[in-house]
């Protein structure tokens, strides 16, 4: 079997080491990256209890664990310093069965592809962007910048990300990118006492903004900044702390510090769009993974693990129907098009609570974080996260 990927992020590269985990000896997996070379954007991401499991499965347990950062806890903190609730993440942690690991995007990747490049029948194939694909029976074609078009896949895995370029010719019409409301600035900074407890995700909140610092590994913090604005509104990061530091005038003196320590230039400024929920992620022998399939606002932390959960879902099908593809993409639409869709509009309901969409709600909000116990906070969290697929 001949599988062609594109896109080299989180999805395409798992892809590749779940898949080479079950199709028969021979397969060719083939992976087109369009970038020269690989470097993740964005500082972190947390990987959560289901995307864990599924690099364990992989074998890349020990890996993840070993980069992660140390997260016991969680608080919030409200804009004036009023502190609202703080509780261990234990319980969460035992009900799933699985810690959060927050990690480094860098070394998010590194694991991913060294797994991707030491899997049997997998290649990479940098500065490769897909333009096109055709199908043609049961073969497809996809067609480079360069001018070079790859023939005689068996499957095509379109795994190119949120701006994906090919998800429009498999859904077979113009899907659209909606923004969010807000944009979000991430970046990472050595801990310091005066950031805040080194073991907790500590987030400040007030006025539909939120500031998070949560303990990535390599004895930093992964931060982010979120501010509701304008979409497309311009901006650069030699006015990134100057800019911040008006939007968080008078919050807490631990945002204060962040601020003076972050390094704009490597601070990276997003604006969160999601993308319209779609009926079907499959066509033909062409199938969506990941972003390009339900690219989401991070507000539950789960477009990566869903990714991964992907990955391992389409492994499984292709591995279960090894003779009969149609059957094997059925199967994988069947289980992945409802839990991602259905996270997409959890997680944009969730952005418009805490940004402030309608300022009652996001009020009512932090009133419920000031009774929070953790119990409700993880209970959501657990039921996200036990949603997983079956191995
Ligand atoms: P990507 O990681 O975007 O990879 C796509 C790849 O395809 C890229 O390497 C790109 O260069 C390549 N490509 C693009 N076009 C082409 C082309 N035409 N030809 C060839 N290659 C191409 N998720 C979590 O699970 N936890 C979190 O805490 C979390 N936090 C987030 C915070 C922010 C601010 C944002 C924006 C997202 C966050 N996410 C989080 C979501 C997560 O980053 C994505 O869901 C994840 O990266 C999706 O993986 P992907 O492989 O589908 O896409």
């Amino acid at each position: 079997m001949k599988v062609v990927i594109i896109g080299g992020g989180i999805g395409g590269l798992t892809t590749a080491i779940a898949l080479s985990q079950r199709l028969p000896e021979g397969s060719q997996i083939d992976i087109y990256e369009r970038v020269p070379d690989l470097t993740p954007i964005g500082a972190a991401i947390s990987v959560w209890g289901n995307g864990v499991k599924v690099l364990k499965a992989l074998g890349l347990g020990a890996q993840i664990e070993g980069y992660a950062g140390d997260m016991q806890s969680m608080a919030y903190t409200s804009s004036t310093g009023v502190p609202l609730c703080d509780f261990p993440l234990s319980p969460l942690y035992e009900r799933v069965s699985q810690r959060a690991c927050p990690i480094a995007r860098t070394n998010l990747q590194k694991l991913l592809l060294d797994g991707a490049l030491g899997a049997r029948g997998v290649k990479l194939y940098l500065n490769k962007r897909a333009m096109n694909m055709a199908q043609n029976g049961d073969k497809v074609s996809v067609t480079f910048e360069d001018g070079e078009v790859v023939e005689g896949a068996d499957l095509v895995v379109v795994a190119d990300g949120t701006h994906s370029k090919l998800r429009d010719v498999v859904a077979g019409r113009a899907v659209a990118r909606n923004y969010v409301g807000y944009v979000n600035f991430n970046g990472a900074v050595p801990i310091t006492p005066a950031l805040g407890d080194p073991r907790k995700w500590t987030q400040f909140v007030g006025d539909g903004k939120r500031v998070s610092m949560m303990p990535m590994g390599d004895g930093k913090f992964y931060f982010f900044f979120d501010v509701v604005l304008p979409p497309k509104t311009a901006s650069h990061p030699d006015r990134y702390r100057e800019e911040l530091a008006t939007h968080f005038a008078g919050w807490p003196q631990p945002v204060q510090e962040l601020i003076a320590a972050l390094n704009p230039a490597t601070v990276a400024r997003v604006d969160i769009n999601d993308i319209e929920e779609l009926e079907t992620f499959v066509s033909g022998r062409a199938v969506l993974l990941g972003d390009s399939a339900h690219g989401t606002a991070p507000d539950l932390g789960q477009g990566g693990c869903q990714a991964m959960e992907d990955a391992w879902v389409l492994a499984r099908c292709l591995g279960d129907h090894a003779d009969n593809v149609a059957a094997a993409l059925k199967q994988y639409d069947t289980e992945r098009v409802a839990r991602t869709v259905h996270l997409v509009s959890r997680a944009r309901k969730r952005a418009e609570m805490i940004h402030g969409k309608d300022m009652d709600a996001t009020r009512a909000w932090y009133a419920e974080l000031a009774v929070e116990t953790g119990e409700n906070i993880m209970d959501g969290m657990a039921k996200t996260i036990l949603g997983a697929p079956a191995e």
